[in-house]
């Protein structure tokens, strides 16, 4: 089986990302985000390493054209807490540095900062989210670890791009200042989408959630917030990180935005 794939921005018309693939070192997530959009995956939060994932990444990266840009990871975190021990991610990076790609690490954990000493070598850049959210994103490390992980990996002269993703209507709207803490290279942002299953987590401990969403917007299989409610909200980022001198750009939003990419990829040189 194929262990990388063409990414698959599930389907959404509103999708700005360039061309590239999608390659998850382990299936399924340990961080357990109440919102999270993959939990259509069967025992997602039961994180799982695959089988002969070393022999299958090889073969499927000699298939690849040159300067492909590879996306690790879209559907699960690639620095879960057992990568500390298990080194599964790490070794991926050992075996793509000999390989003429470009790599976009998304991740929310700042165990990637470990391997920034391979990182620095590569054609790269890394993605950390950062929402101020710690009570929906249980697993994940604190806010501050993954501002000081930014930190870090910017030291190493790795181009950083910060998430600040989902905004979550009358939550964490005003905690931009996680932007001016990062100074990161570049911000991508975007609202708060709910599917059935997310919205049921979230109201869980946002009971307030509910109404607020009810009065949304059906895109594809999500409800998002208002048009004009996500304009405002998404354009007061963008204002926040041009008064810092950085670019901002949204995701799945269906608004314009002047950064040259919306995930961050442009910055791998
Ligand atoms: S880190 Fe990403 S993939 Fe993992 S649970 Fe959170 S939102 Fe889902």
């Amino acid at each position: 089986m194929k262990v990388i794939r063409k990414f698959d921005p599930w389907k959404s018309e509103l999708c700005t990302c360039p061309e590239k693939y999608s390659f998850n070192p382990y299936t399924g997530c340990a961080h357990q985000c109440l919102y999270c959009y993959a939990t259509y995956i069967p025992r997602f939060y039961h994180l799982r390493e695959k089988k002969n994932l070393f022999r299958d990444f090889e073969r499927d990266l000699k298939d690849l054209p040159e300067n492909s840009l590879i996306s690790m990871s879209n559907s699960s975190d690639p620095y879960p807490p057992v990568e500390r021990e298990r080194k599964v991610t790490r070794k991926c990076l050992e075996i793509l540095r000999d390989y003429d790609v470009r790599l976009l690490v998304v991740t929310k954990s700042d165990i990637v900062v470990r391997d920034a000493d391979i990182l620095s070598e590569m054609r790269c850049a890394v993605s950390i989210t950062i929402t101020g959210l710690d009570l929906l994103e249980p697993n994940a490390p604190p806010t501050e670890k993954r501002i000081e992980a930014i930190k870090n990996l910017k030291d190493f002269g790795i181009p950083v791009i910060l998430r600040f993703d989902p905004i979550v209507p009358g939550l964490n709207e005003s905690r931009m200042d996680i932007i001016e803490k990062c100074m990161p290279d570049h911000v991508v942002t975007s609202t708060l989408k709910l599917k059935p299953d997310s919205l049921a987590r979230v109201s869980s401990v946002l009971p307030e959630i509910k109404t607020i969403y009810q009065r949304g917007e059906k895109v594809g299989r999500y409800t998002y917030l208002k048009r004009e409610k996500r304009y405002e909200m998404l354009k007061r980022v963008e204002k926040y990180c041009r008064d810092l001198g950085i670019s901002c750009a949204f995701c799945r939003e269906g608004f314009e935005f002047d950064a040259k990419s919306c995930d961050g990829s442009h910055l791998i040189k």
